[in-house]
């Protein structure tokens, strides 16, 4: 017998009252025959946690995906195309001594064109390890599943919606396409393996593909970015954290609140859909350690009153 996960339970809990409401429930085994049925009760909650439904669900993300890269990949082949015709293009990686406040761009030159992605929920869904944790409450970040899930699961991704057509498009503009991610430097060949399997071509560690550990230690993605920009003229990157453009936005220092401030009026983030393409991910991100007082002001808290005819609590 095949051995069902909770979610699987909960799920069928929730659906019974739908079944009796239908006169379903005593005609699947027979068992029901001649009882009343049951009660009319309200379905309970969906299981699945609204972040993955959401992003896995929903063709409002699918269908923003598809507009951000196309979007990128306008930009990217109208940049290289002011490139060709001798004007001069800014990188889209903020040079070394700039700030969020004071945002700089160095010029290009004649360096050959690339564009920066990051991996996880910007190039691939990890559809795998996220039937994980819809299967298992939506559990908290755990380095050691992460690890088993990027050396074992890179058959089991998703290309994010519109993504290989926008590569394709970039690439046929003579744009190199490299990946720029916190996957570990020691699951490279997974990492390429999940690139590839996805559909978007292939990923080489060292020149198109930089992970943890490469560069510098830790998880800052500036180094890695610097090494790329160095070599490369970066029109444009993508990612689904503003981490994935700048390691400033990183501050831990910050409460959700004050981020969420900063992220939004700092002049740097005047470079989305200009140079910096952002995906929505409700799955996961800085912001997710925030609490009541980061989400809801004091003075807009509604104090639900009480249904008629209702016991006070
Ligand atoms: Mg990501």
């Amino acid at each position: 017998m095949t051995r069902r996960p909770p979610w699987s339970a909960a799920r069928s809990a929730a659906l019974l009252p739908l079944l009796a409401v239908a006169g379903c429930a005593g005609t699947m085994d027979g068992a029901g025959a001649g009882r009343a049925p049951a009660p009319v009760e309200a379905a309970q909650e969906n299981p699945i946690p609204k972040s993955l439904l959401w992003l896995h669900g929903s063709g409002e993300a699918a269908l923003l995906a598809r507009r951000t890269f196309s979007d990128m990949a306008d930009y990217v082949v109208a940049a290289e195309r002011r490139r060709a015709g001798g004007a001069a293009v800014e990188s889209a990686v903020m040079a070394p001594s700039a700030t969020l406040d004071a945002p700089r761009w160095t010029e290009c030159g004649s360096k050959p064109a690339a564009v920066i992605f990051d991996v996880d929920e910007t190039a691939i869904l990890n559809t795998g390890a996220n039937y994980d944790a819809a299967t298992h409450g939506d559990p908290p970040f755990d380095a050691a599943r992460w690890a088993r899930w990027e050396e074992g699961g890179a058959d089991l991704v998703e290309p994010m919606p519109g993504l290989a057509s926008a590569l394709a498009t970039m690439r046929a503009a003579g744009v190199t396409v490299v990946f720029n991610s916190n996957r570990e430097a020691r699951f490279a060949a997974q990492a390429a393996a999940a690139i590839r399997g996805a559909g978007l071509g292939e990923a080489v560690h060292g020149e198109t593909l930089f992970l943890r550990g490469d560069i510098a230690p830790g998880s800052g993605k500036d180094p890695r970015r610097a090494a790329i920009a160095a070599r490369y003229c970066v029109l444009a990157m993508a990612g689904d954290q503003m981490g994935d453009f700048a390691d400033a936005y990183n501050d831990r220092a910050l409460s959700v609140a004050a981020r969420r401030q900063r992220v939004a009026t700092a002049p740097a983030g005047e470079r989305i859909g200009r140079g910096w393409f952002l995906l929505a991910n409700p799955a996961y991100g800085p912001w997710d350690r925030g609490g009541l007082d980061d989400l809801f002001p004091a003075d807009r808290r509604w104090p639900r009153p009480v249904a008629p005819g209702t016991p006070a609590p």
